[in-house]
């Protein structure tokens, strides 16, 4: 079965086409600047060179069109035809509490998710636009939605609850919903795998750090605690986002500064993070290249980045009452042998001791990090969010011809 995964931005859509038997990628690209004449398309199919062209693209149904043109073009292209594309998977970002599991797209469906465009302004409406796209392209082929929400949706009252008056949640739905689920669904699965036991038996703390970042208790091998909230602003400090800080923040810097409510927002999520904090970059290669030739600014950046990090996985050790693996991945997690061996150096009282050797290590392959006698184990699992779309809507796909 051939399944094309699409990840649908408010000018961008990326994608994957995978033959599901050995999981394989047969195509990968994705199209930039939608709804200009000049959209830039890179494709790249198992084998081939890349492609690259430049061409008008008013909207994500042009962009979808184009996409299969070129997979099943006799040139750059892996199929004979586009009856060839057995299913396709989108990436929703906001599933709100309607849904809790990635699902088949139905006219219901479709209806929710435009429901919830009030929650995931600047996210949920483009996922919608690559949906009605891939319709519009690919009729009769069935559609799932995987979103990042819906791993957390496990999360108990007490974790995702704000302590603010209870009508904001039974009037607006305020409450803490978080995101990156697929991949620290991903991740979890795979570290319990490597280690070689149930994850319901392990207490778990996987941190996705990339530009954003997020992580996640998890326990009794669900989502019991997530560092994003109603939106992907809280938690971590992060590239540009500043993470948890005193909400009083914003009125007084609206009144010292005369900012507007949109200004102040777009301070706290594009001019924060390790970009305020260094005054140079929010990339983490940078950052430590720059600390690692005396920059004060880039050395208090990370240090930032890192010590709240670390409040992260000692407050969710607590809340567990233990931990028994951690587990970093994405950007930053996944390359960053200083970032990785900072966060553990200042853990070692929860029984986490790293091994130098193995840190310095760069693989595609989850892997141990930490020493043999170390309490916790601590991997790299590599993420892979469109792997496991792919799976979820093989699934669905087989379970709907099966029923
Ligand atoms: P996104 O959230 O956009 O998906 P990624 O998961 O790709 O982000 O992570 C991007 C981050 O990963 C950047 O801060 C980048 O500097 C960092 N990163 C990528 N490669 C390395 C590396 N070799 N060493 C350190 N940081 C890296």
């Amino acid at each position: 079965m051939k399944i094309l995964v699409m990840n649908a931005g408010s000018s961008s859509l990326k994608y994957q086409l995978y033959e599901m038997t050995g999981e394989a990628v047969l195509a990968h690209g994705r199209v930039e600047r939608i709804g200009s004449d000049s959209a830039i398309v890179t494709h790249e199919a198992a084998g081939r060179p890349e492609l690259r062209e430049v061409k008008e693209m008013l909207d994500h149904n042009a962009a979808v069109k184009r996409v299969i043109e070129l997979l099943t073009d006799s040139g750059s292209g892996v199929l004979g035809a586009m009856g060839d594309i057995d299913a396709v998977g989108h990436r929703v970002v906001h599933g709100g509490e309607s849904f809790k599991a990635s699902t088949l797209v139905t006219n219901e469906v479709k209806q929710e998710i435009r429901r919830l465009f009030d929650l995931a302004p600047l996210h949920n409406p483009p996922a919608m636009m690559g949906i009605a796209a891939a319709e519009a392209n690919l009729p009769n082929v069935p559609q799932a939605v995987v979103f990042d929400t819906a791993f957390h949706q496990t999360m108990p009252m007490e974790t995702f609850l704000y302590p603010i008056p209870m009508v904001l949640y039974k009037r607006h739905k305020i409450r803490r919903y978080g995101f990156h689920g697929t991949s620290h669904d991903y991740v979890s699965a795979h570290a319990a795998e490597k280690i070689g036991k149930p994850l319901a038996s392990l207490k778990m703390v996987t941190c996705h750090i990339g530009n954003g970042a997020s992580c996640a208790a998890i326990l009794d091998g669900k989502s019991y605690d997530t560092s994003m909230g109603l939106t992907p602003l809280e938690g971590l400090m992060m590239g540009t986002r500043s993470g948890d800080l005193d909400p009083a923040i914003v009125p007084f810097t609206m009144a010292r500064e005369e900012l507007t409510l949109g200004e102040v927002s777009s301070m706290l999520n594009k001019h924060s993070g390790l970009q305020a904090i260094s005054g140079t970059s929010s990339d983490m290669r940078e950052i430590t290249d720059a600390m690692q030739e005396g920059d004060k600014q880039a050395k208090l950046a990370f240090d930032m980045y890192t010590y709240r990090l670390r409040k992260y996985i000692g407050a969710y050790a607590a809340a567990m009452n233990g931990i028994d693996a951690l587990v970093f991945t994405a950007g930053v997690g996944e390359n960053s042998i200083v970032f990785r061996k900072a966060v553990c150096e200042g853990l070692t009282f929860l029984g986490i001791e790293l091994d130098e050797r193995r840190n310095a290590v760069r693989s595609k392959e989850a892997r141990y990090i930490s020493s043999d006698a170390s309490r916790v184990a601590v991997l790299v699992v590599p993420t892979n969010e469109e792997l496991l779309i792919a799976r979820d809507t093989y699934r669905l796909v087989n379970n709907r011809s099966q029923a």
